[in-house]
């Protein structure tokens, strides 16, 4: 659609970042123009005003970007899942698999308050594996909330990552 050729055309590549042979997909020129950003925030806004959310969890870093804007449109929360160690209170954390070694996310045991089983939507900038997306999934429903969704603006298709996902996958842009 003409939306997604908006979004799209504000990401740019950067070849052999952050290792040689690897493309980063670079969003800081989406956030740097209003026209896209406004597209994107706007699109995720119509998706998601009917699902009557709890919160927005969002993924370490990108992911506050998007998922903080969202949750004020829609008037909940905003949750993050952080890097180990970056949290004040106490957590529950999750290891995730890297290409070599492993990462850490965590979240604040009490991040989604006193309601029973609160809904929430988790959303980073990008899957790649779906490793880190799946352990911050893990993390939702460790501290008693129900992740209805996991939402990316760009999935590497090719990597099947949204394999294995309990919640449901969506993502504005597949890249093949
Ligand atoms: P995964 O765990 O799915 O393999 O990697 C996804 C995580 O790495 C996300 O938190 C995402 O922000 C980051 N990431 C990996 N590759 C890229 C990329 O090409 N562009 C951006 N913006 N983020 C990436």
């Amino acid at each position: 659609s003409e939306d997604k050729k908006i979004i799209l055309d504000s990401i740019r590549d950067i070849p052999d970042f952050p290792k040689p042979g690897i493309i980063f997909k670079d969003i800081t020129t989406l956030l740097s123009t209003p026209d896209a950003f406004n597209t994107l925030m706007t699109h995720l806004e119509n998706r998601y005003e009917s699902y009557d959310l709890d919160y927005v969890a969002g993924i370490d870093a990108r992911g506050f970007i998007f998922g903080s804007i969202l949750a004020d449109r829609l008037g909940v929360g905003f949750v993050p899942v952080r890097k180990k160690g970056k949290l004040p209170y106490t957590t529950v954390a999750e290891k995730y698999s890297l290409e070599y070694g492993f990462d850490e996310v965590e979240i604040h045991i009490d991040a989604f308050g006193e309601k029973e089983d609160p809904k929430v939507l988790l959303i980073d900038d990008l899957i790649a594996t779906g490793g880190t997306a799946k352990a911050a999934a893990n993390l939702i429903d460790k501290v008693g909330a129900n992740c209805v969704e996991a939402c990316f603006i760009m999935e590497l298709a090719f990597l099947n990552g949204r394999q294995g996902f309990d919640a449901p996958v969506y993502s504005v842009l597949e890249i093949d």
